[in-house]
């Protein structure tokens, strides 16, 4: 059995006392503990304090505003999955939330915990033994890469299911810090260095995701290939959204945005997209050239379990799927 190294835990009513104790040093934020705690017991952390958001109300809210549906960092994920303006607005997020590990861990993961949940490697998501027994790495306890070898850099995978989707959906998050909130894209606060993917100021704490409410008719899917059909990270996903010019399939398509999930340390923006824009969704030409450009352009590493050729090829297949999908449904 592995255990929990030893640490305090505080647990403020507000956010502003959350963000007044993260300034202790070390101190680490737990929301489900979903994700922290295996990390704990797997010694990749051992900070001497965790503050708690379970008693933080204010960020428990969904609501909508300034044309945005504003989920709040500590609502749990059955409870994106589950409810109804989310399911109306934006059913790729419910879904991608209710895809997501089991009913358990969905009850206790929280949005903030998703969007801010740390890298994954075959090589460091093992016990101290383990990593220790091949020398560690530049995540852990070493110095080089059992993935890119000669890499100055960790490309652990960013492996969250909400991340890709709402990347897609173009939403914001915002953090709040010892100076007041900050608001980025969320497509901008990760970056390429696994020891290090998220760019959150010191002090901050994730407040909310807003997603803007679509103002031309959309289509938006989530796939993501696991092995088993629950429990199971993503061994490749990919969000597709697609702006129509009417509300049917057979309407010209005026924008699509493509992010695809578990390649290195950041979701990847699929690009040169434009040769889809004005043809029918419906066309099957569409389809293909979305795949096509999603294989050309996503490389996924050997950093989770499962062959990276063979991943590359179900990312083409899913992403394909998902456009067919979406006009099947109409
Ligand atoms: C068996 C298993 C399977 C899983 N499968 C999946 C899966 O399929 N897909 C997937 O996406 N995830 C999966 N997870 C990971 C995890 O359960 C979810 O990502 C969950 O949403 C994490 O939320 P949490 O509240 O439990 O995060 P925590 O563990 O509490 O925190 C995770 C990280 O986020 C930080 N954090 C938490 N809240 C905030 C905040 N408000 N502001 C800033 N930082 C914050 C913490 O400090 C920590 O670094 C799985 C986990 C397990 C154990
Ligand atoms: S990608 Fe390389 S450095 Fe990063 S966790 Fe994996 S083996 Fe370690």
């Amino acid at each position: 059995m592995l255990r929990l190294p030893r640490f305090g835990v505080q647990t403020p009513d507000t956010l502003e006392d959350a963000v007044a104790a993260l300034a202790q040093p070390g101190a680490r934020l737990v929301a489900g503990g979903t994700d922290i705690l295996p990390n704990l017991k797997h010694r990749l952390d051992q900070p001497p304090v965790l503050v708690s958001l379970s008693r933080v109300a204010s960020l428990r809210e969904i609501r909508e505003e300034d044309g945005n549906l504003v989920i709040g960092a500590g609502v749990t994920l059955t409870e994106i999955a589950e409810h109804d303006r989310v399911r109306a607005l934006f059913p790729s997020v419910a879904y991608a939330a209710g895809v997501i590990a089991s009913p358990l861990i969905r009850n206790m993961g929280t949005l903030g915990g998703n969007v801010n949940l740390d890298t994954r490697c075959r090589y460091v998501n093992q016990t101290h033994f383990w990593r220790t027994a091949i020398g560690g790495c530049l995540k852990s306890e070493g110095d080089v890469c059992h993935v890119v070898p000669k890499g100055r850099i960790c490309v652990a995978a960013m492996s969250s299911d909400l991340v890709p989707v709402l990347g897609s959906l173009g939403s914001t998050l915002v953090n709040q810090g010892p100076d007041g909130p900050r608001e980025l894209p969320l497509l901008d606060y990760y970056g390429a260095d696994g020891t290090a993917h998220i760019k959150r100021e010191p002090g901050e704490v994730t407040r909310e995701v807003r997603i803007p409410l679509p103002s031309t008719p959309t289509r938006a899917r989530y796939a993501k290939w696991t092995v088993r059909k629950s429990i199971d990270f993503p061994l490749v996903s990919v969000a597709i959204n697609v702006q129509l010019a009417s509300d049917s399939v057979d309407a010209e398509v005026t924008g699509v945005s493509v992010v695809v999930g578990v390649l290195g340390s950041k979701p990847r923006v699929v690009t040169r997209l434009d040769e889809v824009i004005g043809r029918k969704l419906s066309d099957a030409t569409v389809a293909h050239t979305v795949a096509t450009r999603v294989h050309a352009q996503c490389k996924p590493l050997e950093n989770v379990p499962y062959e990276a050729p063979y991943r590359r090829q179900m990312i083409r297949v899913f992403a394909q799927r998902a456009i067919e999908e979406m006009v099947a449904e109409g």
